[in-house]
């Protein structure tokens, strides 16, 4: 049946496909009392051999599309399959205890993994990891739970899921994603901030959109209105067809900015920069004509893993990154928390975790995780045009004791003989509007600031980032966001600093006069928004820029300043 939804459009592009519904699997099980404890082994004999088939069909399949050295962690997977301890210790417990194997298994796999979670060696540490991936393996086949493995997608589909984590977006199979469609999130969730990173359309928030849909239906997805069609008419096909080839026009036509400076045409250059979330984004950044990374959001190499990345790894992702862009590389420490959760920190459960205990307040207080990832920036600042940001800052102290443990690392560092940029940036996010307000003691103390607008409307018009149900109050164009910009970029200049932005305003063309026209120096956004940015700052002058500014700061609502900036997008 045809039916037409509308979400969020949170990566642009139009798909046209077969949906791929992502159910939530269930692996809830019932732990029983057993007679019969032969039958509970033969269950468990055949759910070994049917994982063993899936994971030598997978390690195949990666071995060929994508070489052996990805190919070992199946390998690993296989090894715990076949380890006599583990299989022996889950069939003494159906014997012994007389229990369902399903319940002997889990058991017993969560006590393996604890111990070696606990070991004093990173290399057995890891494998905790493994013995728990292979253990839920186990128990989808003992409960007849079918597996989706994203990574192995093998024809072109739209997922449509309840939501995405960035551990399923980080395993898709890129080439037969289509695009996807969830329903929860905002244009600043991170489900929305991956798929513009993998460049796929995507809609979010679509609240209905599990209600009467199936694999196998046909989809168009708008990832610039917003609009999901589900089983569309002839008419609608052909019309979106005509749509999708404007759009690869128009990508085309932009394509060709790559090489030209970010300049109005009075000559007033800013820097085009990239918000990426691993080294794997460089090279969209690059390809779209990134300057440099205005934001790389560390947290993502901690997340979709068991353990705190060590000191090495950071370094060697935080040095591949300054390797491979020419210009300022802006790293963020970890920035835990709200809907970016860690498993194996195990912190608790809050109320209102975008108001908790998240980022800098974490690393502040874990002062040996925000040490180690010190380390591995300040290495890595040999290799490039390294800075460090401080996210969520909200008072002056914190600014002054995350400098403290930074003095303290350098001169750590210096004893062992490590180099580093001694005289690297150091600046803040100002993303909470106490640091908004303080902007001017803040600035003294800095050496840049980055303007997160999107904790920054959700803190200053209180309203939940990935709340769809009151996601009409997120406004960008709210009047106060528009006074705080202008505020922190003043405050910023009277430092003689400079002031950039990395939430998502920065990468709407609509608000680039208005950005321009305050004065910011440089705009990161997703590689993807960049030559559409760059376009409309080469086609305006600066004073006209500062004209519209002047103008939208007028106006009593968002409504007017959003109609106000559109109109002069056509002139
Ligand atoms: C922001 O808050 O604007 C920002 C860039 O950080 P994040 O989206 O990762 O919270
Ligand atoms: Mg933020």
């Amino acid at each position: 049946m045809l039916k037409e939804l509308k979400g969020v459009g949170a990566s642009p592009g139009i798909a046209v496909g077969e949906v791929l519904v992502l159910e939530d699997e269930d692996l809830s099980y019932e732990k029983k009392k057993i007679k019969d404890t032969e039958e509970e082994k033969e269950k468990l004999k055949k759910a070994l051999e049917l994982s063993k088939d899936q994971l030598n069909a997978i390690k195949d399949k990666v071995e060929r599309e994508m070489g052996s050295d990805k190919a070992e962690i199946f390998q690993a997977h296989l090894m715990v399959l076949d380890d006599p301890e583990l299989i022996g210790a889950v069939e003494r417990k159906v014997d012994g205890e007389e229990v369902n194997v399903e319940a002997a298994l889990d058991e017993t796999v969560q006590e393996f993994a604890t111990l070696f979670a606990n070991m004093d060696n990173d290399y057995m540490k890891e494998r905790a990891a493994d013995i728990k991936d292979v253990g839920s393996r186990i128990l989808k086949n003992l409960l007849g739970v079918q597996t989706l493995d994203l990574g192995q997608l093998d024809k072109e589909v739209v997922l449509v899921a309840e939501d995405l984590t960035p551990s399923d977006t980080a395993q898709v199979n890129k080439g037969n994603l289509l695009g996807f469609v969830t329903k929860i999130g905002g244009r600043t969730s991170h489900t929305a901030i991956m798929a513009r990173s993998l460049e796929v359309p995507a809609v979010v928030g679509v609240s209905d959109i599990l209600e009467g849909v199936e694999s196998g239906d046909k989809i168009i997805l708008d990832g610039q209105e917003g609009n999901v069609i589900i089983n569309p008419s002839e008419e609608q096909l052909s019309d979106y067809d005509k749509k999708a080839k404007e759009y690869k026009e128009r990508k085309e036509r932009l394509a060709q900015l790559k090489e030209l400076p970010a300049q109005t045409k009075d000559g007033h250059r800013v820097e085009l920069v990239a918000n990426i979330g691993t080294p794997k984004d460089v090279e969209g950044a690059l390809a779209n004509g990134a300057e440099g990374v205005g934001l790389y959001r560390s947290e993502f190499l901690y997340m979709d893993r068991d353990s705190l990345p060590t000191e090495e790894e950071q370094f060697k992702a935080y040095k591949e990154v300054a390797q491979r862009m020419d210009g300022p590389i802006v790293i963020r420490t970890l920035d835990i928390g709200g809907d970016k959760e860690l498993s194996y920190l195990d912190l608790p459960e809050e109320m209102n975790p975008f108001l908790g205990y998240r980022a800098i307040r974490i690393c502040l207080d874990k002062v040996d995780i925000f040490k180690t990832q010190l380390r591995a920036i300040l290495r890595a600042s040999d290799y490039g045009n390294v800075k460090i940001m401080y996210p969520m800052i909200s008072a002056v102290e914190q600014l002054r004791a995350a400098n403290e443990i930074l003095a303290e690392v350098k001169a750590e560092l210096k004893e062992e003989g490590v180099s580093f940029k001694e005289d690297l940036e150091v600046g803040i996010m100002i993303e909470i509007p106490a640091a908004a307000m303080i902007a001017d003691v803040l600035a003294k103390e800095t050496d840049f600031f980055s303007i997160g607008t999107n904790d920054l409307i959700q803190y200053t018009t209180a309203t939940d980032r990935m709340n769809e149900n009151i996601s009409h109050l997120y406004q960008p164009f709210h009047p106060a966001l528009l006074r705080l910009i202008k505020r922190v970029v003043e405050a910023a200049h009277k430092e003689g600093n400079w002031a950039g932005m990395c939430g998502e305003m920065a990468g709407d063309k609509k608000l680039a006069p208005f950005l321009l026209g305050v004065g910011l120096d440089e705009f990161s956004m997703s590689g993807l928004s960049i030559p559409e940015v760059k376009d409309r700052i080469r086609n305006l002058d600066l004073e006209e820029a500062k004209e519209i500014a002047q103008e939208a700061l007028n106006f009593a609502t968002a409504k007017e300043v959003e109609d106000f900036l559109t109109s002069k997008l056509n002139n």
